[in-house]
C-alpha cells in the first residue's frame, strides 16, 4: 500500500463494544467484509452507516483506545493458499497456532504466533514443471506439482480468472513460496506469480459444473456404509448429546475414510480438550501409508478462550482451503466438531449488535449462514485440462457435529441443519449409556444417498449363490428386520417375547444379532475398527442367510430354540472383532458351517419336529 492510498484509508475508533468497535472516517471507502488493522489487531467491516462502520475484531479489544487510528486492508478476509498447510494448525483467520502446544509446555493453552505468516516465508520446495514458455494457460491448469508431502502432491494451479500465454517458467528446483515461479501474458501486460493464491473465505470457489454423486465415502463404520451412507461430495449432521461419541466417530472418519484430504475444524471446546484432540491426531498414523496421519490432514482449531469473531470464521476458512485441494482434483473431507459451538459465536456477535433475535436467540439469519456453508459441498467437474476427454473431478464432503443442549434434536441448530444435509446420524443418549458403540439410533437415522452408489456397490458384490442379494437388498433387509422389531416392542411389553409367534421372535432374535454384532463397533479394537467393503457384505449376507434358512425352518415346523442353539451364532456374533479384513475366506468358510449345520439340524428332523 502506497503513502496516498494509506492516507486515504485512515480512519478513528469512535466507540468499543466488546470485541466491536466503532469507527468514524472510512465509511465512504470501505465495503461490507473488507478487513480492517487497528493497532495491530485485525477486523472485518459487518455493517456500514452513512456516517459511521461497525467492524468486529478477531482479537481481545480490551487493549484498544478511543481515537485509535484505523487502516482499511481493501480486502475481504481470505486464505493463503498454497504448499504448506498440510499437518499445520490454524485459527480461525489461519494464524499458525504454535507447534510447541504438541510439546505441551503450555498446558494446554493455544499459543497464538500473531507476526507469523500464515505459510513459511523461508521453506524451499521441490518444484517440478509441467508446462513450456508459449503454451497457453487457463484457470485451473497445473502449472507443475510440488509434492508437499509424502502423501500428497500439491498442483501448482493457475488461480481463478487468470489465463494467459507463458513468458517464463522456473527451472526444476527448489523454491520458496514467493519466489517467481512463472509469468503470463494476459492482455499484453507481463504478470508474475508464486505459489501462493488467496481467497476470500466467504466465496465459494468456481467450478465448470457439478456432477452427480457416484461413490460412497467408506467410512470402515459398518452402520454408515451399510445403513446409513455417505458419497464423496456429500454432506451430513452427526448431531448427539455429551458423551455419546461425536469426537470418536470424527476422529475414526479422519484417519479411515477413503478421502485424500482431511480438513478438521475444532470448533469452540475448552483450550484443553482441542490440544488433546491434536495431541491424538499428532500421534495417527495414516493406516492406508503407514505415515504420520498429518502429512494429508489440516487443522483449524478454535478455542472457546480465543475471540468469538475468529470462532465464527473457522469453519468458512476449513471449508475453502478444503475447495482449493479439491481443484486439485482430490477427493477433500472437511470435518467440523461442532458446528453448536460455532452457532454460539453467531449468536454472541448478533446480541452485540442488538439484532432482533429470533428462535432461542439466535440470529434470524442462522439458516443461511448454516446452507452456505454445508452448500459448498458436492463432486464437481474441475477447471483445467481434461486429459484424454475424461473430466477432472473433485470432490468436497461436508461432516458436520452437532451438540444439542441436553440431546434435544428439536433445538435451533439441530433442526435447521438437518434442512441442510441430506444425511443424518442422530446419536442416542440411551445407546451410548448401554455402551452401544457407534450410538447410531437407526430408527431416527437416515441417509438419502443409497439409490446414487447402489451401482458403485454392484460392482463390488460378492456373489453367493445361497443368498443371491446386493448392497442395496441386504441394507434393505436389515433396515426392515430392525424396524419390524421396533414394531414388535409395544407387543413384547404386554405380553412378553415368549409368548410372540416363532416368526416374529425370530425377527427379534436376528435383530438382536444385528444390533450387537454388525452395529456395535468398538473404535478401539484393532481388527473392529475398520471393516472394508468386502467383509461388510459378506457380514451382512450371512446374517440374512441364518434369517432365510431359520425362518424356512420355523416354516416347516422346527423349533426356534434349535436354530438359537447352532453354534455358529456365536462365531457370526464375533465376526467384527475377530475376522480381519484380509480374512475373508474367514467369513465363507462360517457361511459353509452354518449351511452345514442346518442340514444336520434337517437331518435329526424326525426327532425335532414340532409336533
Ligand atoms: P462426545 O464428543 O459426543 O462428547 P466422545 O466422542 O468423546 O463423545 O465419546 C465419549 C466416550 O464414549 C469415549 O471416550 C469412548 O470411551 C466412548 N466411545 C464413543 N464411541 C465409541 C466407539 N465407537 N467405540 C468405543 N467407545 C466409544
Amino acid at each position: 500500500m502506497n503513502e496516498t492510498q494509506e492516507e486515504i484509508q485512515f480512519g478513528y475508533v469512535s466507540a468499543i463494544n466488546g470485541s466491536l468497535i466503532e469507527i468514524k472516517g472510512l465509511e465512504n471507502q470501505i465495503r461490507l467484509n473488507d478487513l480492517i488493522r487497528v493497532n495491530k489487531i485485525l477486523g472485518e467491516v459487518i455493517q456500514i452507516y452513512s456516517d459511521h462502520v461497525i467492524a468486529q475484531c478477531f482479537e481481545n479489544t480490551s487493549n484498544l483506545k478511543l481515537n485509535e487510528k484505523v487502516v482499511s486492508l481493501q480486502e475481504p478476509l481470505s486464505m493463503e493458499l498454497g504448499p504448506g498447510l498440510l499437518g499445520k494448525i490454524f485459527d480461525g483467520i489461519q494464524r499458525p497456532l504454535e507447534a510447541t502446544l504438541l510439546n505441551s509446555k503450555t498446558d494446554g493453552f493455544l499459543e497464538r504466533g500473531i507476526d507469523l505468516p500464515s505459510l513459511s516465508r523461508t521453506k524451499k520446495w521441490m518444484f517440478k514443471p509441467l508446462k513450456k514458455v508459449n503454451e497457453y494457460v487457463n484457470t485451473g491448469y497445473a502449472i507443475g506439482v510440488v509434492q508437499e508431502t509424502q502423501l500428497i502432491k500439491h498442483k501448482i494451479i493457475v488461480p481463478v480468472g487468470i489465463s494467459g500465454k507463458l513468458t517464463y517458467i522456473a527451472e526444476e528446483g527448489e523454491y520458496t513460496i514467493i519466489d517467481e515461479l512463472y509469468r503470463l501474458k494476459i492482455a499484453l501486460k507481463e504478470q508474475s506469480f508464486n505459489m501462493i493464491q488467496k481467497w476470500p473465505i466467504t466465496k465459494n470457489r468456481p467450478y465448470k459444473k457439478r456432477g452427480h454423486p457416484q461413490e460412497p465415502l467408506i467410512t470402515g463404520i459398518r452402520a454408515i456404509d451399510l445403513l446409513f451412507p455417505i458419497v464423496k461430495g456429500g454432506t451430513v449432521a452427526v448431531p448427539g448429546g455429551f458423551g455419546t461419541g461425536k469426537t470418536v466417530i470424527q476422529q475414526s472418519l479422519a484417519k479411515w475414510c477413503n478421502a485424500d484430504i482431511i480438513v478438521f475444524v475444532g470448533c469452540g471446546e475448552r483450550g484443553n480438550e482441542i490440544a488433546d484432540v491434536l495431541k491424538q491426531f499428532s500421534e495417527i498414523v495414516d493406516p492406508k501409508s503407514g505415515r504420520p496421519l498429518l502429512e494429508r490432514i489440516v487443522i483449524i482449531a478454535n478455542t472457546s478462550n480465543m475471540p468469538v469473531s475468529a470462532r465464527e470464521a473457522s469453519i468458512f476458512s476449513g471449508v475453502t482451503i478444503g475447495e482449493y485441494y479439491r481443484d486439485m482434483g482430490y477427493d477433500v473431507a472437511v470435518l467440523a466438531d461442532s458446528t453448536s459451538r460455532w452457532a454460539e459465536s453467531l449468536r454472541e456477535i448478533s446480541g452485540l449488535l442488538e439484532e432482533m433475535p429470533a428462535e432461542e436467540g439466535y440470529p434470524a439469519y442462522l439458516p443461511s449462514k448454516i446452507s452456505s456453508f454445508y452448500e459448498r459441498a458436492g463432486v464437481v467437474n474441475i477447471y483445467g485440462e481434461d486429459d484424454s476427454n475424461k473430466d477432472n473431478f473433485g470432490s468436497l464432503t461436508i461432516i458436520g457435529s452437532v451438540s444439542p443442549p441436553s440431546g434435544d434434536f428439536s433445538e435451533p441448530v439441530t433442526s435447521t441443519t438437518k434442512r441442510f444435509v441430506q444425511a443424518f446420524w442422530a446419536l442416542d443418549a440411551n445407546l451410548a449409556y448401554s455402551k452401544h458403540y457407534p450410538a447410531i439410533n437407526w430408527l431416527k437415522s437416515y441417509s438419502k444417498y443409497p439409490e446414487f452408489i447402489s451401482d458403485w456397490w454392484y460392482e463390488r458384490d460378492i456373489y453367493w449363490p445361497e443368498i443371491d442379494i446386493d448392497w442395496y437388498e441386504c441394507r434393505r433387509q436389515i433396515n426392515n428386520i430392525l424396524s419390524q422389531e421396533n414394531e414388535l416392542k409395544n407387543v413384547t411389553q404386554l405380553i412378553g417375547e415368549e409368548n410372540l409367534p416363532e416368526g416374529q421372535q425370530f425377527i427379534i432374535f436376528i435383530s438382536k444379532l444385528t444390533r450387537n454384532g454388525f452395529l456395535i463397533q468398538n473404535a478401539f479394537d484393532s481388527i473392529d475398527c475398520f471393516t472394508d467393503i468386502k467383509k461388510l457384505i459378506g457380514f451382512a449376507k450371512i446374517i440374512l442367510l441364518l434369517y432365510n434358512e431359520g425362518n424356512q425352518l420355523i416354516n416347516q415346523g422346527y423349533l426356534i430354540d434349535d436354530i438359537k442353539e447352532l453354534n455358529v451364532i456365536n462365531d457370526i456374533q464375533r465376526i467384527g472383532n475377530s475376522v480381519p479384513n484380509d480374512g475373508f475366506k474367514q467369513i465363507e468358510k462360517l457361511k459353509f458351517k452354518l449351511i452345514d449345520e442346518i442340514e444336520s439340524l434337517k437331518l435329526m428332523r424326525g426327532v425335532l419336529k414340532k409336533k
